[in-house]
């Protein structure tokens, strides 16, 4: 027998079986249980996590330990390889696996199948959910959804930026619906996942099957990532056809997608018009204070004491992103414990030390001038001189107003750089875009889409 024709994940799993008596409960279920295998071949274990901060603490901390046990398991010496999948999802019950199986009869803790589908994030449920002004529109919409599936908003289009929760609102629908109703025939699947349904029905000759599967046993379709979608024509063929039939019917559909349906490239029109013909809700970065709550939460969850001026430094720090604020506050949270050390200021500064590096390189006043002159076709020049034409002064707030909330930089200083102008000029302009964003409609999406713009920025 060729050990290595063996589903990977197996070998995870009897490797962590063998290991279990070595390790604390607290170590294996938080940080070895949630590494998924996903393959071993040619003397290479590929080993998926989540994030690199994961990633970074196994291999700091367990690395030989992994390394030595899946050699032993594998009996030969292998080599190990990371790969970082975002949208790894922790071991779940199944939620619809195929036709019958219900989330009663798959109870919690059920062992995963191997070549498992996607589940149903546990984890991701609304009441986890932080909501601010930055999301509260995207999580009324999601509740709505779920409160009443194919009545309230259908498809419902869930857009945003990676890592600012449209999976795990995602999942919340998908929960709530069951929590209202056991039996709710809800399939959550992924753009990949979908797609991969497609071609082997298409090669098995079984396309009939699959439409079936979804006529006659989707209530509720919930499907991630929707933009992965672009460019395949055939996978987008059948969605099509399986969204109409279930939008004829009043199921409900939603999706996420971290392009709006005009942003994506390579999708079929009809297709496009469908999606905006029904509800598109945004989820935007969250305001500091949303990111401290959203800080105060997890801690909470973890048991973990998280003391204010932490909580407030992690906040300041890590700014886009949720998913990298919630790996900060893990590898802080670890690495305190593994020393003894005392949760402060100083020593998540320590901890975190390069990743602040990389964020606070990221951007800089410079690039944000060139960008928000490039985006109302002015010329940076134009954003530092003293002229009060009409058609220069706004793009010129919103350049400080971008500066400020995203580099960070002192009113002063963003006053010297631009044009030498008194610091209250800068002050001023971040309040003014402040107040008109709640009113100002077309402002507020030139807002967001530069602060998309600037997400990408090196
Ligand atoms: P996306 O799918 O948009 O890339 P995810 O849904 O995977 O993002 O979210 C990334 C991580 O951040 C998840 O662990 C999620 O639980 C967490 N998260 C995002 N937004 C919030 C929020 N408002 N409250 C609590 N957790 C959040
Ligand atoms: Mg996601």
């Amino acid at each position: 027998m060729m050990i290595e024709s063996q589903p990977a994940q197996t070998i995870w799993q009897e490797f962590l079986d063998a290991a279990q008596p070595n390790l604390s409960k607290h170590v294996l279920e938080t940080w070895l249980r949630p590494v998924h295998c996903s393959g071993a071949a040619d003397g290479v274990v590929t080993l998926e996590v989540r994030d690199r901060f994961f990633r970074d603490w196994l291999n700091d901390h367990y690395a030989d330990f992994i390394h030595d046990g899946l050699s032993r398991r594998m009996g030969h010496a292998v080599a190990i390889e990371w790969v970082i999948n975002p949208d790894l999802r922790l071991p779940a019950p199944t939620v619809m696996a195929d036709e019958e199986s219900s989330l009663s009869q798959t109870a919690a803790r059920a062992p995963v199948p191997a070549a498992a589908g996607p589940y149903l994030n546990r984890r991701y449920l609304f009441e986890s959910f932080v909501c601010g002004p930055s999301n509260q529109f995207a999580v009324a919409a999601a509740k709505a959804v779920a409160d009443k599936p194919g009545k309230a908003y259908n498809p419902l289009f869930l857009f945003g930026r990676v890592g600012l929760g449209k999976t795990h609102l995602l999942c919340a629908i998908g929960h709530e619906v069951l929590r209202t109703r056991a039996d709710a025939r809800v399939i959550y699947t992924s753009s990949e996942q979908f797609t991969n349904e497609v071609v082997n029905a298409v090669l098995s000759n079984k396309l009939e099957a699959l439409h079936r599967k979804y006529r006659d046993n989707c209530e509720v379709l919930l499907i991630d990532d929707i933009q992965l979608i672009a460019g395949k024509e055939r996978t987008q063929h059948e969605f099509f056809h399986i969204f109409n039939t279930l939008y004829d019917s009043h199921r409900q559909i939603v999706v996420t997608s971290d392009k709006l349906p005009h942003e994506i490239p390579d999708i079929e029109e009809r297709l496009r018009n469908r999606f905006q013909f029904g509800l598109i809700a945004d989820i935007q970065a969250p305001e500091v204070e949303t990111r401290v709550a959203i800080l105060r939460r997890k801690a909470l969850d973890e048991a973990v004491d998280l003391p204010d001026d932490v909580a407030f430094f992690l906040a300041e720090n890590v700014r886009s992103n949720v998913r990298e604020l919630e790996g900060a506050l893990v590898r802080v949270v670890a690495h305190a414990s593994l020393t003894g050390s005392p949760l402060t200021v100083d020593y998540a500064r320590q901890v975190l030390g390069d990743l602040l590096n990389v964020s606070a390189q990221r951007l800089s006043v410079e690039s944000v001038q060139r960008m928000v002159a490039d985006y109302f076709s002015l010329r940076v020049t134009d954003l530092k001189s003293h002229r009060r034409h009409k058609t220069l002064v706004r793009p010129r707030q919103v350049a400080m107003y971008l500066a400020r909330k995203h580099v960070g930089a002192s009113y002063p200083d963003l006053g010297t750089r631009f044009g030498d102008k008194d610091h209250t000029t800068i002050m001023s302009a971040c309040k003014k875009i402040d107040g008109l964003l709640k009113s100002d409609g077309e402002l507020r999406s030139q807002v967001a889409d530069l602060e998309r713009k600037l997400d990408v920025l090196p």
